[in-house]
């Protein structure tokens, strides 16, 4: 279903006069209910607290979930990047193509390898990695294309794929954003090549802390070593009647593992995902509608082929229709309560990267300029119809008092 077909009037009820809200409203608080705290329970009482059942039944349910070949659960998507760049071999000499227009961790993890990120810029569009720019950044150092389903809006597949065969280069996608997240069909995570998620407690699925790795079996069964000491023997089968004692450690790993507590709020939490992502689709259709007639808005898109999982609703103002500026709108919106964020500084005008590379932000100036005039407004599945109304009377009354 295209959220923006959707037929709506909210405008109805968010008449100029409406009063601002006297509460804040938080840019993106977990939904966490009773389900994931009996469930918490149930493991706090149990003679096991780390990586065990809970951890072993979630890696499956994940499975059945993204229709994954293999999964290992990790304690961030950070950490699943990291064993993945190992698992792929990449370090000094290497290169890998990273989209500037992502949270810092897809660049911090290149350099966490002793490799080069090739930061790119992304599409006017949808913001995820341009392959045009990708085909410009390849050079025989060249050893993995790493997109990012920017915003839960899929990267454009075939072509990055395209170009990785030509080149003979891995994929490893950032699906940090991405669950789920559909491409031409077909979720992102089923794929063979290693795709890294996250259960970060701002993201659409939380375990707190945590993160997975899907793809090929045998590379996740590397992923899983390298993210557990190296070691080749789950831990905790160690303890349990069917392990033993012996194991043996084949490469100096990370200690990565996710624990049964977090573990315990991803069951829960995967149950309730698909409500909560028919709530984040009502939520887009409603701040759709809301803003349609706005010209001084640019209103984050669903290609045709994409179905994306809405984990953000990032406007970009238009400078050339205002007279307010996105910090600004920012500080103003917080004066009448709405939280908001920004997604993201470029990772190459931060001054490590900028510094390092020696980049100016017009290097990439799809990324730079929608910083510029970018944020994220609230979106999650615990917002009522008048919280989404609230911001909706919020931004239409700057954007209408700031028109150039
Ligand atoms: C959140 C995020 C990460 C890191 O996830 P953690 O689980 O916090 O390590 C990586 N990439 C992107 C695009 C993210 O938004």
């Amino acid at each position: 279903m295209n959220p923006l077909s959707v037929p709506d009037s909210p405008r109805a009820s968010v008449s100029e006069d409406r009063p601002a809200r006297t509460d804040f409203l938080a840019y993106n608080p977990p939904t966490i209910g009773d389900a994931e705290r009996a469930e918490v329970m149930d493991t706090l009482q149990s003679p096991w607290v780390t990586t065990g059942p809970k951890t072993h039944a979630f890696e499956g349910a994940l499975k059945d979930y993204l229709q994954a070949p293999g999964v290992v659960a990790l304690n961030s998507c950070t950490a699943g990047l990291h064993v993945a760049l190992v698992a792929l071999g990449v370090g000094p000499g290497d290169e890998v193509i990273v989209p500037s227009m992502t949270f810092c961790a897809t660049a911090n993890v290149v350099e966490h390898v002793g490799a080069k990120p090739v930061l790119v810029d992304v599409s006017p569009d949808s913001l995820t990695l341009s392959p045009e720019a990708v085909r410009a950044a390849i050079t025989p150092r060249t050893k993995v294309l790493l997109p990012v389903h920017y915003a839960g809006h899929p990267a454009a597949m075939d072509e990055l794929d395209a170009l990785a065969e030509e080149h003979g280069l891995a994929v490893l996608e950032d699906a940090a954003h991405a669950i789920p997240t559909h491409y031409k069909g077909r979720l992102v995570g089923s794929r063979a090549n290693l795709a890294a998620f996250s259960f970060y407690a701002t993201k659409n699925l939380t375990t707190i802390e945590g993160g997975c790795v899907t793809g090929d079996p045998a590379l996740v069964e590397k992923c899983r070593i390298i993210g557990h000491h190296g070691m080749n023997r789950d831990a905790w089968k160690r303890f349990d009647r069917s392990g033993s004692w012996y194991y043996e450690v084949v490469l100096p790993g990370f200690k990565y593992n996710m624990t049964d507590v977090q573990a315990s709020i991803g069951l829960q939490q995967l149950k309730r995902l698909e409500a909560f992502q028919r709530r984040r689709r009502e939520v887009v259709a409603r701040y759709a509608a809301g803003f349609a007639d706005l010209a001084a808005l640019q209103l984050p898109v669903e290609l045709p082929w994409a179905e994306s999982s809405w984990h953000l609703y990032v406007l970009r103002l238009r400078p050339e229709l205002l007279r307010i500026d996105r910090n600004a709108f920012i500080d103003e919106l917080k004066a009448r309560n709405i939280g908001t964020s920004v997604h993201y500084l470029p990772v190459h005008m931060h001054p490590f990267y900028r510094d390092k590379y020696g980049y100016l932000p017009e290097a990439l100036p799809v990324a730079a300029d929608a910083y510029s005039r970018m944020l994220s407004v609230p979106l999650h599945p615990g917002l009522t119809d008048e919280d989404v109304d609230d911001v909706i009377h919020a931004v239409r009354r700057l954007v209408l008092a700031n028109l150039a």
